[in-house]
């Protein structure tokens, strides 16, 4: 299978190459050329399989340039028991007869971007190696957060890598920075930069800008990568839990094979969600993919309207990574629906740069009615939803999960749509416990770590793994740097 540039200017290319690349060179994104077809008889195989082979035979068929054994021990070594702390990796947990929530946070940092990450550093290095690449790959990250510490985690000691993550001083939790700065591994690098995200990621960008940099740790044997979302290689894991999820509701005679599900899926980047039209594209039947947004609803609005705009307030929420008015992902939606003419997309991304809006034609108004719904949870209401769930129905959710599910359930009031729903629940109530113990009324008592506890005695749920192996961890980046510096210190760490 080949792959294309969703703004149309490149030659085909494959699978390798494309993650090789991460961005093409017209600016675009690259895509699938097909989507394979998932057929009855495979979906029945997979039903009796764990995650690793049901990953690996949905990677194999957009992978093509890959051996399946290769595919497999990836996957294999990705989605261990080692590093996930439930051995069924992408769960689901049934809420009531028509909702299960697909729990995608067991990994080794508690959120769900581990499915991806655990998974794009070996594709990436067997990439690299099948694009005759001689130069150790060095990845750097400028993190709010989460990304950073999924993204080290990735790659810690993967061979021929090296990683450095850049985060705000002033910017992240106590939890997510002790997270970074404790990190295990021979190959990595956290620093902390005097600013805030928005600074870091300026800097980050500086680097990668930087000719003359480039050219001095080319000939020292580096070159710089990014482990960013828009990264056919952190795009393909995630198609393999929607199809995971379908299998778990037929061996639990939850439906029938054909049935129809809806996903609801709490959404920024536009990544998960995209996957999860992907895998309706190969055939996985799915009824309505439900679009939610918190208060910083651009995408709701596109949905409802098919004018993205994205000049307007920007809100700061308690559901963190789902802040985002430029959906980077979306490209390749539209690309889809616009007939794959990259010369309509490169259109809608020009008037996205000059104006900060654009309008899609009818026909992919059509397209985005037949297969999405969407709604807007605003802060109050992702606070009540958190409570309402664990005091009626004993089930304990994140910030981003509750959004998606007040979505549902306001989906469900408006329509007469009863089937099946999956919500898509990205991170541990751990990860964001201030938040989860407001929204119980729970005094905040403690901090960072302390919180944790906290959480624990109010709830009976027990701290993840990960999050309560933090105590016992020395620290091992204590480092702050100005912005000017940042360059200083990705030289530092590759040269020495
Ligand atoms: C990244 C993230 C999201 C948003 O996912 P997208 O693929 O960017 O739409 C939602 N919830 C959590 C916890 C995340 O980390």
């Amino acid at each position: 299978m080949l792959y294309q540039s969703t703004r149309g200017n490149e030659k085909r290319i494959a699978s390798a190459q494309a993650i090789a690349r991460g961005l093409s060179q017209d600016g675009g994104l690259y895509v699938p050329e097909t989507f394979p077809e998932l057929s009855e008889y495979a979906i029945t195989d997979l039903i009796s399989r764990p995650y690793r082979d049901r990953a690996a035979y949905v990677m194999g068929l957009f992978l093509s340039d890959f051996s399946s054994e290769e595919i497999l021990q990836y996957a294999s070594e990705a989605y261990s028991e080692s590093s996930f702390c439930d051995k069924r990796i992408a769960p689901l947990h049934k809420l009531d007869d028509s909702t299960h929530f697909l729990e995608l946070w067991h990994g080794p940092t508690s959120a769900f971007k581990d499915m991806a990450l655990q998974m794009l550093p070996r594709l990436l290095v067997a990439s690299l190696h099948k694009a005759n690449e001689k130069r150790e790959v060095c990845v750097l990250v400028a993190t709010s957060g989460d990304t950073g510490k999924a993204a080290l985690e990735g790659f810690k000691n993967v061979k021929g890598t090296k990683i450095m993550v850049f985060y705000p001083s002033n910017g992240v939790s106590d939890v997510q920075q002790l997270q970074m700065i404790t990190q295990e591994g021979e190959n990595i690098n956290v620093v902390a930069v005097e600013g805030n995200f928005d600074d870091a990621q300026t800097g980050v960008k500086l680097i990668f800008s930087d000719e003359a940099l480039r050219k001095e740790l080319s000939e020292a044997g580096f070159f710089l990568s990014s482990a960013n979302s828009i990264n056919w290689g952190r795009l393909v894991p995630q198609i393999a839990y929607y199809v995971s999820a379908y299998c778990d509701l037929l061996a639990e005679g939850e439906i029938k094979f054909g049935e129809k599900v809806n996903f609801c899926v709490p959404t920024g980047n536009f990544g998960n969600i995209l996957a999860a039209y992907y895998a309706e594209k190969m055939g996985l039947p799915i009824g309505k993919l439900i679009c939610a947004s918190n208060k910083n609803d651009v995408l709701t609005q596109f949905i409802n309207t098919g004018t993205y705009n994205k000049n307007r307030k920007f809100y700061t929420t308690v559901s963190p990574s789902m802040d985002i008015l430029v959906s980077s992902n979306l490209e390749r939606f539209l690309f889809e629906t616009a007939g794959k003419d990259g010369k309509i997309v490169s259109e809608f991304m020009t008037k996205l740069d000059e104006v900060g809006s654009y309008n899609v034609p009818d026909l992919i108004k059509a397209e985005i009615k037949r297969i999405f719904a969407c709604g807007m949870c605003n802060e109050d209401d992702t606070m009540k939803t958190i409570d309402d769930a664990f005091s009626n129905q004993n089930y304990l959710m994140d910030t981003h999960t509750a959004v998606a599910y007040k979505v549902l359930k306001d989906y469900r009031a408006q329509t007469e749509d009863s089937a099946k729903t999956v919500v898509v629940s990205t991170a541990s109530p751990f990860k964001f416990c201030d938040s989860v113990l407001y929204a119980l009324n729970q005094s905040q008592d403690g901090n960072g770590l302390g919180l944790l506890d906290t959480l624990s005695r109010a709830t009976g749920s027990p701290v993840p793994a990960p999050l309560a192996e933090l105590s016992g961890k020395p620290i091992r980046f204590s480092g702050v740097v100005a912005i000017e510096n940042m360059k200083q210190e990705v030289t530092k760490f590759l040269k020495g």
